[in-house]
């Protein structure tokens, strides 16, 4: 069956400076380089990295809100990126956004109901006017809110809340994958835990494709199906999430899993690794594997030569020494029962 959702070898270049600069030359920034991944309906693709990784600027860019410098985006085997403005612009009730921060993107002046139909004044078709009063108190409904909120203002609601109401929105166009940039980072730990639920609830109601993208590993581990870590633009692993946190390759998920806090007290004493160093210029990436500054297994050829990618198992990781290195035997408790 044809994914829903697919993404081949997706590129964006920012051209920097003018001409002049840097001795005459122009300079990109590859912010995105050659990332490739699949969603199936009712799959999550779990996407990680530190910030100014590039995960961003691979959501806006599969959005088509930034234009991609190359590669594919097919919606049902079809690629996006070829079509006219007009036509991009009715396909884009498929695939939604849900942000980190709902408030901003709730415009403050309006109700709920208002902010919920809003939609259908661009998209008339997809719910009659007749039924749209119905359709309001149904989405509440759906994200776990009362019909009778519908009346309130933004503001009146707590964060959690507000990020239902985000994700009504997004359903009120009926996609078929929507795209969750950080969605629930700005919650508490306890109210993330709702959320996310609630995400994977209506997926199974609803068959939904997620990217799911995100810097809290524990949150992506828990809703993703399959797991691409990012570093410097580029796909470092990717795999079944299970196979990634059971058993990370790359020196850099290695060192993020490390990274996160243990609930277990008597685990308090293993060894951190701690992630050395901060993200390199993306302008002037460090030649060979762009992780060597900050790996602990660096050799001559990881300063030389970029990694190519190596099947180990069932993940694909992108380092010379892939399946090589020891493994991670201080990961184990991030496997879980
Ligand atoms: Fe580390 Fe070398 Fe692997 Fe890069 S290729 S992650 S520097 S061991
Ligand atoms: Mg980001």
């Amino acid at each position: 069956d044809t994914p829903v959702f697919e993404v081949r070898d997706i590129r964006k270049d920012y051209v920097l400076g003018k001409p002049g600069l840097f001795g005459g030359k122009l300079r990109s920034l590859a912010a995105v380089r050659d990332v490739s991944f699949t969603l199936r309906r009712g799959e999550t693709v779990g996407l990680v990295g530190e910030s100014g990784c590039g995960k961003s600027s691979l959501a806006r860019t599969v959005l088509r809100l930034n234009e991609p410098t190359g590669g594919e985006v097919r919606y049902h085997g079809r690629n996006i990126l070829d079509l006219p403005k007009a036509e991009m612009q009715k396909l884009r009730r498929h695939i939604q956004v849900v942000f980190q921060d709902p408030y901003s993107s709730l415009d403050p002046r309006f109700t709920v109901r208002r902010i919920l139909s809003e939609p259908w004044q661009v998209f008339p078709d997809i719910v009659p006017p007749a039924r749209r009063e119905a359709r309001v108190a149904e989405l509440l409904t759906l994200v776990g809110l009362n019909p009778s909120d519908a009346d309130r203002y933004p503001h009146q609601f707590s964060g959690g809340q507000r990020q239902r109401i985000g994700i009504a929105r997004a359903l009120a166009l009926e996609p078929e994958v929507i795209v969750c940039d950080e969605a629930v980072s700005a919650l508490d730990v306890s109210v993330q835990a709702q959320v996310v639920n609630l995400l994977k609830d209506l997926q199974d109601k609803l068959g939904l494709a997620y990217l799911f993208i995100a810097h809290d590993l524990s949150v992506v581990r828990h809703i993703s199906d399959r797991v691409i870590v990012m570093y410097l633009g580029q796909v470092v692993e990717e795999g079944p999430t299970d196979a990634v946190f059971r058993t990370p390759r790359h020196p850099y998920t290695v060192a993020l899993l490390s990274a996160v806090p243990v609930p277990d007290p008597k685990q308090k004493d293993r060894d951190v690794i701690v992630l050395e160093g901060e993200v390199p210029n993306p302008i002037m990436p460090p030649s060979g594997c762009p992780f060597h500054p900050r790996c602990a297994h660096a050799r001559d050829l990881c300063r030389q030569t970029p990694p190519p990618v190596r099947e180990v198992g069932d993940a694909r990781v992108r380092c010379h020494f892939a399946g090589e290195l020891e493994p991670a035997a201080d990961l184990r408790h991030l496997a879980g029962p």
